[in-house]
């Protein structure tokens, strides 16, 4: 398999509504993928995230900006040139052709001998784990499995870069789960170069070697699933890669690995520095880095108690509005519905985030 890189360098796309007026799909945005990187680009609808990929297959042309792939700019290179290959939302498998005649189909337009088309199709077969699969017609086969064919098809013709919009989006919950894990383990097995776009955040978690989080056509922030997670450079991306709850405080002292805060009076020292630059910083505490205790400055109301099984959520009124708190056994039977609790912040995994 052949290994690519890819950069999008200052991209922008205009297009224009049904008025004539300017809409800013994507707003000068740049990125580097490394050859055998999973990258996913993340955000909620209307980011710009599909313009942006069919900018990189050459559907979209950008209007400005350059798209490289190993150092080549194809901004002008119509997408049958381009060496990339699209798995869609919607499979697109021909319903009067086998599973073998789908995959084969692109290959025969290339005009490759029919031995070697049977070759790589039983092959891909086996990767994608369809083996004995290849006389069944596609409507045959459950969503899973016919994504499973279109993925092949994607990977036959040996394309440099895969790429994936939103294909799991028609499956069920069980189903999108398991093909989460097979299309992370095909991509490694191959090797390829992939972009991905989603606006689940799970899916992109699991699945990235990078995440480009996009809103409103701009990159919001780059970095591994672990880094937007963990240290989110905005209030945006720390909403919209996981839940977390937000605390009003008063920044003392920025140290050299730690903070200085007062929360509600309380001093603490929180051993991580602002994840960006700014005037004006909040805390913020994913549910599983508050905890219920005495010497806790804010006071609640357990609202509801979620209980599942391996942990319990308890959602609580509190004067910062509903705070979300996941606790792990051993549970604490006197927490119910009603009962008046203080919160406390754990300072080892809280976040400084900029307000805005
Ligand atoms: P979704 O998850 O809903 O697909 P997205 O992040 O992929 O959203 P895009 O489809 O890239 O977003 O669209 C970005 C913006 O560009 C939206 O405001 C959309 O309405 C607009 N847009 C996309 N394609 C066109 C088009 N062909 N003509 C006019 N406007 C378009």
């Amino acid at each position: 398999m052949k290994q690519v890189s890819l950069k999008i360098e200052s991209v922008s796309k205009i297009f224009k509504d049904y008025k004539g007026r300017e809409i800013k799909a994507v707003d000068n945005i740049s990125f580097e993928v490394k050859p055998g990187e999973f990258v996913t680009l993340l955000g909620p609808s209307g980011c710009g995230k599909t313009t942006t990929l069919r900018m990189i297959a050459g559907f979209e042309k950008p209007t400005s900006g350059r798209i490289l792939i190993n150092d080549t700019n194809v901004v002008e290179i119509p997408p049958w040139k381009r060496d990339t290959a699209m798995v869609f939302q919607s499979y697109g498998l021909f319903p009067h052709m086998n599973v073998k005649e789908n995959i084969a189909y692109g290959l025969k337009m290339r005009k490759i001998p029919k031995e070697e088309i049977n070759k790589r199709v039983e092959n891909i077969l086996k990767i994608v784990g369809l083996e004995g699969f290849g006389d069944r017609p596609p409507s045959s086969l459950s969503g899973g499995q016919q994504q499973r064919v279109a993925l092949a098809r994607a990977l036959v013709v040996e394309p440099s870069v895969l790429l994936f919009d939103e294909p799991l989006s028609n499956l069920d919950v069980l189903l999108r789960e398991q093909m989460r894990v097979e299309i992370k383990r095909i991509q490694r097995e191959v090797g390829i170069t992939a972009i991905y776009v989603t606006h689940d955040r799970t899916e992109a978690l699991t699945l990235s070697d990078k995440i480009v989080l996009m809103n409103k056509g701009k990159i919001e922030q780059i970095g591994t699933p672990e880094d937007i997670y963990e240290r989110p450079a905005s209030k945006f991306a720390a909403e919209f890669i996981g839940k977390i709850n937000f605390f009003p405080i008063e920044v003392l002292e920025i140290g050299k690995e730690e903070t200085t805060i007062r929360l509600k009076g309380k001093t603490y020292k929180i051993s991580a520095l602002p994840t960006a630059k700014s005037e004006k910083y909040i805390l913020g505490c994913r549910p599983e880095g508050l905890k219920i205790s005495k010497e806790g400055p804010i006071s609640g109301k357990i609202k509801t108690v979620v209980y599942l099984g391996n942990f319990i959520e308890y959602y609580i009124d509190t004067e910062f509005g509903e705070v979300m708190i996941k606790i792990v056994p051993p549970f604490e039977s006197e927490l119910v519905e009603g009962s008046e609790v203080k919160i406390d912040i754990v300072p080892d995994i809280a976040k400084i985030i900029p307000e805005d």
